[in-house]
């Protein structure tokens, strides 16, 4: 089922917006604040995105730059003025499509399915993606299972790939150690919450500039570890 994102921060039209795009069967998720509809396109897989262009935090504009530097996921931004539409064209962000509020949401859900499916062509004709989690200087290819460091490759033992590629897709999630070893490590593997530790230094001494203050991977003291975003 295609899941879509809507970044929207009047609710009324991001509800009517969801409610016709899952009557057309999409899964829709909501952000009402422009940073976190950004992280969240970046972290997590939806196949088209829906933004408005004033928004808290941070516009629509930066969010649709953000999200074509590392994604080709389709993206179609909606504004209330005429005028921004035409301002957004002009800067070539790399936006679809463009709709000038208000519009019927039937119109929005034939552009949708217009999108993905010129979107699922284009992906069916050409090679497939890599996937790609990349969160500050830090880029994981999911499918080459491969680790960049401000572009400079490091290697990882599959289990190292494997924790640091779930901590970084749940960011700011603290997690216990617990937790983390049930996770990543299979029910007969030998060990115990201690792995996790060395794991975590593992990685620290491959990522973290200073692995005394670490960056991206926090200690919560009593508690677990987070991906810091
Ligand atoms: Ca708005």
């Amino acid at each position: 089922m295609s899941k879509i994102l809507i970044v929207e921060d009047e609710e009324a039209i991001a509800d009517l917006e969801k409610d016709y795009l899952e009557l057309s069967g999409f899964e829709v998720e909501i952000e009402h604040r422009g940073d976190v509809g950004l992280k969240r396109a970046l972290t997590e897989d939806f196949n088209l995105f829906i933004l408005d262009l004033m928004l808290p935090e941070m516009d629509g504009f930066d969010i649709c730059r953000e999200i074509r530097a590392q994604k080709n996921t389709p993206i179609i931004m909606v504004s209330a003025k005429k005028d921004d539409i035409d301002k957004i064209r002009g800067l070539g962000l790399g936006a679809d499509d463009y709709m000038t509020k208000p519009f019927s949401p039937s119109e929005l859900v034939a552009r949708v399915k217009a999108h993905l499916a010129r979107y699922e062509r284009l992906i069916g004709t050409g090679v497939q993606e890599n996937d790609i989690v990349e969160i500050r200087g830090i880029k994981i290819d999911k499918t080459a299972r491969r680790v960049w460091v401000n572009g400079e490759e490091k290697n990882f033992t599959t289990k190292e790939f494997d924790l640091l590629t779930f901590l970084a897709q749940n960011p700011n999630r603290v997690f216990t150690k617990d937790e983390l070893f049930r996770e990543i490590w299979d029910m007969e593997s030998v060990g115990d919450i201690a792995t996790v530790t060395v794991h975590i230094k593992k990685i620290r001494e491959k990522i973290e500039f200073n692995t005394a203050k670490p960056q991206y991977i926090e200690t919560i003291w009593g508690v677990g570890y987070r991906f810091k975003v």
